[in-house]
């Protein structure tokens, strides 16, 4: 339960809308006004090349190849079939409800390795087979009807929503969403949405398509928004929001706020005795501790071992209790080392300011809470000092 929730809070409200407006517009097609039908008809086209194009920008070549395959097998479906018979472009089509799944979970649990490299032209070839492969086959007559039979297999028979899409395929994308959304990262959570889009497009029958298909291309442009989002905005190893949110959240202050700088106690011991990784476990540790500091206290990694908490709407005394308490828990909850059956307990030291009356730039608190740190280590670390 906690994890589904999680999972749609991460996911943030964008696929929701996107999907819901392709859904509503799937359902009564009379709200599109008649001029604006060719944008929906080739929408996904446009937003296919334009997400594709973004994806190669921040080099993300799942995205690149999510949005390639998306823009393929849109064309199939939609397009005129020249050359091909009626039962190979049945094939096709229908093969179409194969490829999605197998292929987005495919990308979605391999290491993303960019686009113009070995592995990325690797990739890029594996899809290209698979469609070159599917073109051949339907170009044989016999062939082609052949494969479709195969495909165009139900494992129980009625009618509803069952009757109108192939079994396997069904089974096939709901597994794929679902191990799709268990990764919890936006770009994968988006290509179980697209899935989901044409899932639901394909049960509502031939003139949903263009719908679900706006709508599997949007989410995952959506998605790619996301990540770029979370790289400008979120701290990679910890999780808390980084020095650029911070800035933000400087900037949106009121009249009243505290500030506290945090920085960890002989922190070079942690990486000196135990190594790297055990410094960043330490880090990641104190992150998840400091994000539940309460009061409202919003943590940032600063840079390095060192964190903000910025307290808006409170006064320093509220805060020095909060982050007492906090500095505690820290103390008390040893970590345990990896390999080495060991615990380490791990210190922090921090230093705190409130708004005065003449403050006007809330990096004039953050500073003079940075003095009352280096006082706090001066003092023997281990403390808060306000
Ligand atoms: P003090 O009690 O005076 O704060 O001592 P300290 O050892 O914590 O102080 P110092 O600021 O000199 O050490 C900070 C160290 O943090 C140096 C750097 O190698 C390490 N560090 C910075 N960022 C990271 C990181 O992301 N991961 C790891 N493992 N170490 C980091
Ligand atoms: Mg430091
Ligand atoms: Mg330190």
């Amino acid at each position: 339960m906690r994890r589904a929730y999680s999972i749609i809070v991460s996911a943030g409200l964008a696929p929701f809308l996107i999907m819901g407006a392709c859904l509503v517009l799937a359902l009564s097609p009379s709200l599109v006004p008649g001029e604006l039908a060719g944008l929906v008809r080739y929408g996904p086209f446009l937003l296919a090349v334009l997400g594709g194009a973004i994806a190669w920008w921040f080099n993300r070549g799942q995205a690149v190849f999510v949005m390639a395959l998306l823009l393929v097998c849109y064309w199939l479906l939609v397009g005129n079939g020249a050359g091909f018979s009626p039962d190979g472009l049945a094939f096709l089509r229908i093969a179409t409800l194969y490829l999605i799944p197998i292929n987005l979970v495919f990308l979605g649990f391999t290491a993303e390795r960019g686009v113009l490299n070995p592995r990325g032209i690797a990739r890029m070839l594996v899809l290209g087979l698979q469609l070159f492969v599917m073109v051949m086959l339907a170009g044989q007559p016999d062939v082609g009807s052949a494969l479709y039979q195969m495909l165009d297999t139900r494992f129980i028979t009625g009618g509803g929503v069952l009757a109108e899409i192939p079994h396997p395929a069904l089974i096939l994308s709901v597994f794929a969403v679902v191990v799709l959304l268990i990764r919890h990262k936006p770009l994968e959570t988006s290509f179980a949405a697209a899935i989901i889009a044409i899932t639901v497009a394909t049960v509502m029958g031939p003139g949903a398509i263009q719908y679900g298909y706006l709508a599997a291309t949007g989410v995952v442009l959506a998605g790619l928004a996301q990540e770029a989002w979370r790289m400008a905005f979120v701290d990679d190893l910890t999780g808390l929001a980084g020095r650029r949110a911070l800035g933000h959240a400087m900037a949106e202050l009121g009249s009243q706020y505290a500030i506290a700088m945090l920085d960890v106690d002989h922190f070079k011991k942690f990486n000196d005795t135990y190594g790297h990784d055990v410094g960043d476990i330490v880090l990641r540790k104190v992150a998840r501790e400091l994000s539940h500091v309460g009061g409202g206290g919003k943590a940032f990694r600063y840079g390095g071992e060192e964190f903000t908490v910025v307290f808006a709407g409170r006064n320093a005394q509220k805060a020095q209790e909060l982050l007492d308490a906090l500095r505690k828990r820290i103390a008390e909850n040893k970590i345990t080392v990896p390999d080495k059956n060991k615990t380490v307990s791990v210190k922090i030291s921090v230093g705190l300011a409130e708004r005065d009356e003449d403050d006007t730039d809330p990096w004039d608190v953050l500073k003079r809470a940075d003095k009352k740190l280096y006082e706090a280590k001066q003092a023997g670390r281990n403390r808060v000092v306000a």
